[in-house]
């Protein structure tokens, strides 16, 4: 076998520079555990960014995806299966009733979204400012960081971005040509900034009012990841368009959007489509997550969550100002700007995390963990904190 040098530079002589070099190269996952080339075990607090929710190689996963995929595979959207018809059924009644398209990552699902808000007749949008929604051009019209969408300008038009969480700001955008509001009820990419308490049940009320969709983007924070199968709803609004993908399938790639009321009519023939999207195997990978999921799954997220939550905060810290997030979509928030060099520190120790800004460490383990396993990792952190003054 090769050695993970060897394997890191054929990396960087074959792979597009996307992503700059790799950290470690994994060669084998189990539960809540990676193993990389030299057989060192980590604790996968990533999980592959919220992807993994019932961790690497779940049974009830394998078997699904295995079993359909020796039955029936692909058979492309000209024609239906039971899986596919079955999932959609699932998520339309987790949004409280409505109609499925199935794409194949976030960005897809979000694109479908994005051109569903076309079809009101209407082309203006408003986003928020730290938002993040994908990479195709669709996406990144509404994501808000420079430096992922400028480089690509002009993407299409007419897009309008308000501070997160300002019910003023939002009420002065909004108006009748607006095609709608979106947003994520937990900014995950910007370092896990939850909307405050109201925002979302005021933008519905905002966007209802001037007749314009509401679009919440749970590509993160939805199927369980928050303990919920859909935060919005768990937070009492329904949404006209929702998106969710990363965990979804565990890791196999599926993402969907989900349309509730009048806009679940929007689309028809020929409006839309995907080769692959909501294909037999991808749709079996999503029941079994939700069948995980609803045995019991969601309530042990908001215990385990809510635990870390209390744990972190209870170093007490100089370093930590405190943790926001909900059930397993956790940010620590640090006082100065050492998380990337914690995430360094905690990788070279056997546990795999990410800092999606410079002062903020995302927990996003899968959600089958538990107290006992995430508790080291909180005795661990105040020796790595420490470590970053060097
Ligand atoms: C990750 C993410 C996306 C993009 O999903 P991809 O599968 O990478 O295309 C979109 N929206 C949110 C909120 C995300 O976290």
């Amino acid at each position: 076998m090769s050695g993970e040098n060897d394997l890191k530079s054929r990396y960087q002589a074959v792979m597009m520079n996307a992503f700059g070099p790799p950290r470690k190269v994994f060669v084998r996952g189990e539960g809540i555990h990676l193993w990389d080339a030299g057989g060192k075990r980590y604790v996968d607090l990533l999980a592959g960014i919220a992807v993994n929710s019932l961790g690497h190689g779940h049974p009830a996963v394998v078997e699904a995806v295995t079993s359909q995929l020796n039955t029936l595979g692909h058979i492309s959207n000209f024609f239906a299966s039971e899986a596919q018809i079955r999932l959609a059924e699932r998520l339309a009644a987790a949004a409280g009733g409505g109609k499925v398209f199935f794409a194949n990552s976030g960005a897809e699902a979000n694109e479908a979204a994005f051109k569903l808000t076309r079809l009101t007749g209407r082309t203006r949008l408003v986003a928020m400012e730290g938002s993040f929604h994908g990479r195709t051009m669709g996406a990144l019209a509404v994501t808000h960081t420079a430096k992922y969408r400028e480089p690509f300008e002009p993407l299409p038009g007419d897009v309008t971005f308000v501070p997160f969480g300002d019910v003023s700001a939002l009420e002065t955008a909004v108006d009748e040509t607006v095609a709608a509001v979106v947003l994520e009820p937990i900014q995950g990419e910007s370092g896990v900034i939850p909307a405050p308490d109201g925002y979302l049940a005021a933008a519905r009320r905002i966007t209802s009012r001037a007749g314009a969709l509401l679009w919440a983007d749970e590509v993160q924070t939805g199927i369980g990841r928050c303990g919920e199968l859909l935060l919005s709803r768990a937070l009492g609004v329904t949404a006209d368009l929702i998106t969710v993908a990363k965990g979804l399938g565990n890791g196999f790639p599926v993402g969907a959007c989900i349309a509730t009321g009048a806009a679940a009519e929007l689309l028809t023939p020929g409006g839309h489509g995907s080769t692959f999207g909501g294909n037999p195997v991808a749709a079996a990978a999503g029941n079994a997550v939700l069948d995980v999921l609803e045995d019991g799954l969601l309530a042990h997220v908001h215990r385990v969550g809510d635990w870390f939550a209390a744990a972190v905060t209870g170093l007490h810290h100089p370093d930590v100002a405190g943790v926001r997030g909900a059930g397993l979509l956790r940010g620590i928030v640090l006082n100065r700007e050492v998380a990337p060099r914690v995430v360094e520190l905690a990788l070279s120790q056997g546990w795999v995390l990410n800092a999606p800004r410079p002062d903020v460490l995302r927990v996003a383990p899968p959600l089958i963990i538990t107290e006992a396993d995430l508790e080291p990792f909180v005795n661990a952190l105040p020796g790595w904190l420490e470590r970053t003054d060097a």
